[in-house]
């Protein structure tokens, strides 16, 4: 039994996919927004029976491993290896054994020197007064500090050996830790670059630890505010959210997602029972934070401190949610306050949330406040800013009113602003023709698709169907008669079947085992058919039958050829043994309940 073989028994793709997106049930399959491009329907498409996954919008599909691959950037072998890791799976030796030192197992490794870490520092706080306290000053629960596992990073020599005895301990070396930049070596000592902060441990939305957020907090601290792990090839600050890991679930369950900036904003956030709360690493919100956050919610909310220039800041936002297909809502915090401290003082912030505004609402707004002491060029900046974010929205009532009261607040006419938006959309015309241009000037940027869409009219239903009950194995056809159906299939399947036929002879016996030994393009293409296919309502010898009978005039006519060939060279056997596949064949199909007229 080889890898394939062990987890096509035991997996579920459905529960896989879930892992990294939000799945609903459409019918006999599960649909959710495509983690491998932007949407605002979900096309993404997962079949359980089938136990593939195909996108209708960028033609990306595959099985479980083929999933896993792409969305983790990595081998199928490693693919693999996730998936039996998650479902507790123990792998064949000759798997095991195999490129020991490879990039999975580097990862592997570099998250448990972080977990090593993590454990130890969440011992030490527990242990340290000023730290506890500070964090109880702030308002956070013990039940908080244990459930995110905050730490504490001492400074003091004894606590650093009793690290390295810890480490000792746990089979780790020195030379680890200072790889994974948990230790500095100075000239005759070692130090910690977090020493004196309390920890935040940041992990990935399936929860592995890559890394931390230190932030300081005594008085007497001149160092900076926070220390983050710097970025390597696993903790990326750019992608990376404080708290998504816990969260996910309840952003799943809400569509809904709080963004706030601090770690301590988004533990307080939870503790006051907004679970669906995640933070950026004290950098800024990047477009690839907020696509991870689009695959489960639909909705974003932002906190706005009056006390800043932040109005450019929530102009940026605009732009990446509409790139991520969010629908964007300020809260604003009274001045002086971030979310922690508003809890602390308030107990709740339901209230702000309840009086949160969506972006455009919020813009004309924030902006009309202050429009009359603007200058000139201001005046004409933000005017234009505001039609052009207004011009995006489709729903044309809300649009009228939007561009009614930004008339009304920047004193230009209606009429004019409509203009403005009118050339707007010519603009962005113009650039959808470009784009159109540019992928008939280089079709090789979307072959698959483009393959779908050459083939799509010469697809018969019926070839589909068959198609996807043989490549699933659906009721009893023997390999030579495979072998005889394929030339009667037109092309892609053809094609296909002759690759598949191929592998099923070979040592890699089963389906899964056959995806993995297609290419990529084979697979997206194989998916977007077997997908769209409806063989559960015929069983495969009613396809065949139908096929059969379909095909019956083109069957006869290329034996008959054969026959007359092989008469013409006199070989009488070869004659016989047509004559005898003809009358098999037309038993077969009577028994398949069809007739061939
Ligand atoms: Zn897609």
């Amino acid at each position: 039994m080889n890898l394939f073989d062990v987890l096509k028994e035991k997996i579920n793709i459905t529960d896989i996919v879930s892992k990294y997106l939000t799945l609903r049930r459409a019918g006999s399959y599960m649909k959710g927004k495509c983690p491998f491009h932007s949407e605002k329907t979900a096309s993404f498409t997962v079949s359980p029976d089938k136990g593939i996954f195909y996108c209708f919008g960028c033609h990306i599909g595959g099985d479980a491993i083929a999933f896993i691959a792409k969305v983790e950037s990595c081998s199928q072998i490693e693919a693999a290896k996730i998936i039996a890791k998650d479902y507790n799976i123990e792998l064949p030796d000759s798997v095991e054994s195999a490129d020991t030192k490879d990039w999975f197992n580097a990862r592997e490794y570099y998250v448990k020197i972080c977990q090593l870490f993590e454990t130890w520092c969440s011992q030490i706080l527990l242990k340290h007064q000023n730290a506890l306290h500070y964090l109880f000053s702030r308002g956070l629960s013990l039940d908080s500090v244990k459930l995110f596992k905050i730490g504490f990073c001492p400074s003091d020599p004894a606590n650093l050996r009793s690290f390295l005895e810890f480490c000792k301990k746990n089979n780790m070396l020195i030379q680890d830790l200072i790889d994974a930049k948990l230790l500095l070596q100075a000239k005759n000592r070692y130090y910690f670059p977090f020493e004196g902060r309390i920890i935040f441990s940041i992990k990935d939305y399936l929860g592995r630890l890559f890394g931390f957020g230190g932030r300081a907090f005594e008085d007497l601290d001149n160092k900076a505010k926070y220390y983050n792990s710097h970025d390597n090839q696993y903790f990326k600050k750019g992608s990376l959210l404080f708290g998504l890991d816990l969260a996910k679930k309840f952003i799943q369950e809400k569509g809904e997602v709080f963004l706030v900036e601090g770690y301590l904003d988004a533990v307080m956030m939870a503790q006051a029972g907004f679970r669906n709360t995640v933070a950026t690493l004290g950098t800024a919100c990047t477009q690839e934070h907020l696509s991870q956050i689009a695959q489960y919610a639909d909705k974003v909310y932002i906190t706005y401190d009056a006390d800043k220039a932040g109005q450019n800041a929530v102009i940026r936002m605009v732009e990446l949610c509409w790139n991520a297909n969010l629908d964007l809502y300020v809260i604003k915090l009274p001045l002086g306050h971030d979310p922690a401290s508003f809890i602390q003082q308030k107990g709740d912030v339901t209230i702000l949330i309840n009086e949160s505004l969506d972006i455009f609402d919020f813009i004309l707004e924030d902006y009309g406040k202050d429009f009359g002491k603007c200058s000139f060029s201001e005046k004409l900046k933000l005017t234009k800013k505001v039609v052009e974010l207004i011009s995006k929205i489709k729903d044309n009532i809300k649009r009228h009113i939007l561009l009614k009261r930004a008339s009304e607040l920047f004193g230009i006419p209606v009429e004019m602003l409509n203009n403005e938006i009118t050339a707007l959309s010519s603009q962005t015309m113009l650039e959808v023709k470009k784009q159109e241009r540019s992928e008939l000037e280089h079709p090789e940027t979307n072959l698959c698709a483009k393959t779908q869409i050459r083939h799509s009219n010469e697809i018969t239903l019926l070839e589909k169907n068959l198609f996807s009950a043989i490549v699933y194995n659906k009721g009893d056809l023997d390999l030579e008669e495979e072998k005889f159906l394929i030339q009667f299939f037109g092309s892609p399947f053809k094609e296909l079947l002759t690759k598949i036929h191929g592998l099923k002879n070979s040592e890699a016996s089963d389906t899964a085992s056959r995806f993995s030994g297609l290419t990529e393009e084979e697979r997206n293409l194989v998916s977007s058919l077997v997908i769209g296919a409806n063989d559960d309502k015929n069983t495969l010898n009613e396809l065949l039958a139908q096929f059969y009978k379909k095909q019956w005039k083109l069957i006869v006519t290329k034996i008959k050829l054969k026959i007359s060939q092989a008469q013409k060279m006199g070989n009488v056997d070869l004659v016989k043994s047509l004559l005898g596949r003809l009358e098999t064949l037309r038993n077969k199909i009577l028994k398949r309940g069809g007739t061939n007229g």
